[in-house]
C-alpha cells in the first residue's frame, strides 16, 4: 500500500545572513494509514521542523527540497496550507495555548465544526458533546461551558484532540503531547490515540524525545540525527535490535533505572552545527565504532526487512 504521508529526503533549509540553517537535512519518512509513527530525536534533530513542514508552517524564506512529499498522493509543497485542518490536525506540547482562554470550550468547538462542517447548531451541538466524550471526557455538557484555565492539562489536551477530529482530520501530527502533563496523565493521553487510531482510523505522527512515549504508543518509528532519518522500522526491531550506533546510544542512554522521561542529550559530545556541511557520517565525532571512511563517505543503507538504517558498518556487526 501506499503510505499515507510519503516522504523522501527532505530538506528545510532557512536562510540567515551567517548562512543557511540545514533544519532538516535529509528525512525520509513512510507512515502506514492507521499507525502510530514515532519520531524520535534529540532537540536539534529536525523532529519539529520535518512536522512544521507538513504542516506548511515552514519560517519564512525557508527553502523545502525534496525528492518525494506526499500526503494521500497530494503534494504537500503545493497543498499543505489546505490540508491542514481539513486532512491534518496538529496537537501541541502545550494544550493551555493552542486554547483561547476568554472563549468558552463550547463557542471554540462550535467555531471549529462551523469552518468545517456544514452542520446546523443542534447537531453541532451533538457533535461536539460526542466528541469530548469520545476523548473520554466524562462531563461534556459541563467542559462545554468551561473556559481553559478550570480544566486539568490532561483534559485541556482531550479539548485539542477533540478539535482535531472536529475538523475531520484523520491525520494528527503530535508534537511532544505529554511533555507537559504528568506521567500518569501523559499516559491516558497516548492509551487515549492508540483507541482513536483503532476506532476512527486515525494516522498519527508521534513527535518526541521520550523513547518511552515510543514503547508505550507507537507502531513504527524512526529515528532522526542531525537533520537526518538514520533509522526505521518496527518499534520491536528499532528498540531490540537497534541497527545504527546512535539508535543504540540512545538506548544505552536510558537504563532501566532512568526515570521517566529522560532526556536524549545523556550521550556525550554534541550535534553538528546547523550551519555546518557534513561529510560522511553525521554521527562519526560521537560513534564508538567509527572507522575512517565514516568521516568521508555517507553510509550506506541496511536493510533487514523493514528495518533500515544508515552505517558504515556491515549488518549484524551490533
Ligand atoms: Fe558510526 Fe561509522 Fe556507522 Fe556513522 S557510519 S554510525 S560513524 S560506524
Amino acid at each position: 500500500p501506499v503510505p499515507l504521508l510519503n516522504i523522501r529526503n527532505l530538506s528545510v533549509a532557512i536562510p540567515t545572513p551567517d548562512g543557511d540553517v540545514h533544519a532538516v537535512r535529509s528525512v525520509s519518512l513512510e507512515i502506514e494509514r492507521g499507525e502510530i509513527h514515532g519520531v524520535i530525536g534529540e532537540s536539534g534533530c529536525g523532529k519539529t521542523m520535518t512536522g512544521m513542514a507538513a504542516l506548511g508552517l515552514v519560517p519564512k524564506g525557508a527553502r523545502i527540497a525534496a525528492d518525494r512529499f506526499h500526503f494521500d498522493g497530494e503534494d504537500l509543497r503545493e497543498n499543505a496550507a489546505r490540508l491542514r485542518g481539513r486532512r491534518i490536525g496538529m496537537i501541541s506540547q502545550d494544550p493551555a495555548a493552542a486554547l483561547n482562554p476568554v472563549l468558552s470550550i463550547a463557542r471554540q468547538m462550535d467555531d471549529v465544526l462551523r469552518a468545517h462542517r456544514d452542520m446546523p447548531r443542534q447537531a453541532r451541538h451533538s457533535e461536539a458533546v460526542e466528541l469530548l466524550a469520545a476523548t473520554g471526557l466524562p462531563d461534556p455538557e459541563r467542559v462545554l461551558k468551561s473556559y481553559a484555565h478550570q480544566l486539568s492539562g490532561g483534559m485541556q489536551q482531550r479539548v485539542v484532540i477533540a478539535q482535531a477530529l472536529a475538523t475531520g482530520a484523520d491525520f494528527l501530527i503530535a508534537d511532544e503531547p505529554t511533555t507537559a502533563l504528568d506521567v500518569s496523565v501523559g499516559a491516558q493521553v497516548l492509551a487515549l490515540l492508540r483507541k482513536l487510531v483503532a476506532e476512527r482510523g486515525l494516522t498519527v505522527l508521534m513527535i518526541t524525545h521520550d523513547m518511552d512515549v515510543i514503547a508505550e504508543a507507537c507502531d513504527r518509528a524512526t529515528v532522526l540525527y542531525a537533520g537526518l532519518s538514520v533509522e526505521t522500522g518496527p518499534v520491536h526491531d528499532v528498540l531490540q535490535r537497534p541497527g545504527h550506533p546512535y539508535a543504540r546510544a540512545l538506548l544505552a542512554a536510558l537504563p532501566d533505572a532512568a526515570p521517566h522521561g529522560a532526556k536524549l542529550e545523556a550521550i556525550e559530545g554534541s550535534i553538528p552545527p546547523p550551519r555546518s556541511q557534513i561529510d560522511g557520517c553525521a554521527f562519526a565525532p560521537r560513534c564508538p565504532q567509527a572507522m575512517p571512511v565514516c568521516a568521508l563517505q555517507a553510509p550506506p543503507e541496511r536493510t533487514l526487512a523493514a528495518h533500515r538504517w544508515l552505517c558504515h558498518l556491515p549488518e549484524g556487526s551490533a
